[in-house]
């Protein structure tokens, strides 16, 4: 089959004629309808996260192997079940949740989302640019009822990223702030999503006039630009005082300051973007305002039940797709490096 692969570090992504899997015991093979593009790419492309202060910490050391083939949004069709598989017959419509973990540590136990050995489609094992993907057991294959594909697709991780971060927040109330920093495709699912989570007011914040401009469209209460002098002045203004919880998706020196600033005392900031480099935090400050500082990535296999639940009911309004054909899949990186896409790019065969 045709797969597009990371083969070495930083470069573009290599078309490769490679086996065509054959799915043994409870594993099902899926194939590809559909796979969005994640920001995320660009980081496992590059092969490292940046720490800030020099430091870096590489994707080799976390576990990656090349070659791989990256795409982690993946919707498609049951071509073939192991001789143990159950739950699905081939030519269901799936989206896939790839978030998997290895099943025998003593976290996946607990919680898959916080396995030390991941089999994460698309990270650590082979993922959705490509014309099929293994996928180690029907359980993590969701029916998407009446949704477009290329729209379903987006789930499995802008979504989801999404529903985890805003779970993450805690429960706010009604007359609570809740601003959402960077209106890319997960900030932008975080604001289609919020209404289901949490009655809190949403304020998004973000640099690009048009990303703001969708996300007034798209049911913010306001919008706001972070990049300003000021900005935190007026978030304060905006949210009377500051807001209940903020969620950066983002993740930049910046954005954090931008984050802290705009809470009340006794607020949270949840980190889930991974631009990377470090802040200068003065510790009092986390006692002093009472704040919470938390990290969240992806979600787990049950808030993935629970958000395809409210997606198959019509509660999740759809958020923007463009399609490109997956053979563009480089370009399609490139622009989505460039900050050109405005909510999900997604790649069809
Ligand atoms: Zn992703
Ligand atoms: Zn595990």
């Amino acid at each position: 089959m045709r797969s597009y692969q990371l083969t070495r570090w930083g470069h573009d992504l290599e078309a490769r004629e490679v086996p065509t899997p054959a799915p043994k015991g409870a594993e099902v093979l899926v194939r590809i309808t559909a796979c969005g593009l994640c920001h995320s790419d660009l980081h496992l492309r590059q092969g490292y996260f940046d720490w800030g202060g020099g430091r870096r910490v590489t994707l080799e050391e976390r576990g990656m192997r090349l070659p791989l083939t990256l795409g982690h949004e993946i919707v498609g069709a049951v071509a073939a079940l192991g001789a143990d598989a159950a739950g699905v017959r081939v030519g269901d419509a799936r989206v896939v949740f790839p978030w998997i973990g290895c099943g025998a540590c003593d976290l996946c136990q607990r919680d898959e989302l916080l396995c030390r050995k991941p089999r994460h489609l698309g990270a650590r094992t082979d993922g959705g640019y490509a014309e099929y993907v293994l996928v180690p057991h029907a359980r993590y294959l969701f029916d998407y009822g009446r949704v477009p594909m290329a729209l379903a697709c987006t789930y499995a991780c802008s979504g989801l990223t999404a529903y985890h971060a805003l779970k993450k927040v805690g429960s706010l109330r009604g007359d609570d702030c809740l601003v959402l920093i960077g209106a890319g495709g997960v900030g932008l699912s975080g604001l289609l999503i919020a209404p289901s989570v949490t009655p809190a007011r949403v304020i998004v914040a973000d640099k690009d006039p048009k990303k703001r401009q969708v996300a007034l469209e798209s049911g913010a209460h306001a919008v706001i630009d972070n990049t300003l002098p000021g900005a935190i002045q007026r978030i304060q203004e905006l949210t009377a005082g500051g807001a209940a919880a903020a969620i950066d998706f983002v993740g930049a020196p910046a954005t954090t300051e931008f984050g802290l600033g705009a809470l009340r005392r006794g607020g949270t900031h949840v980190i889930v973007g991974l631009y990377g480099s470090s802040i200068d935090l003065p510790l009092p400050m986390l006692p002093h305002r009472l704040l919470d500082v938390r990290g969240a990535n992806v979600g787990t296999l049950t808030e993935m039940q629970e958000l395809m639940a409210l997606v198959r009911a019509g509660r999740v309004p759809p958020m923007p797709v463009t399609t490109r054909p997956m053979a563009q899949v480089n370009a399609a990186l490139a622009d989505l490096e460039a900050g050109k896409v405005v909510g999900r790019c997604v790649l069809t065969p």
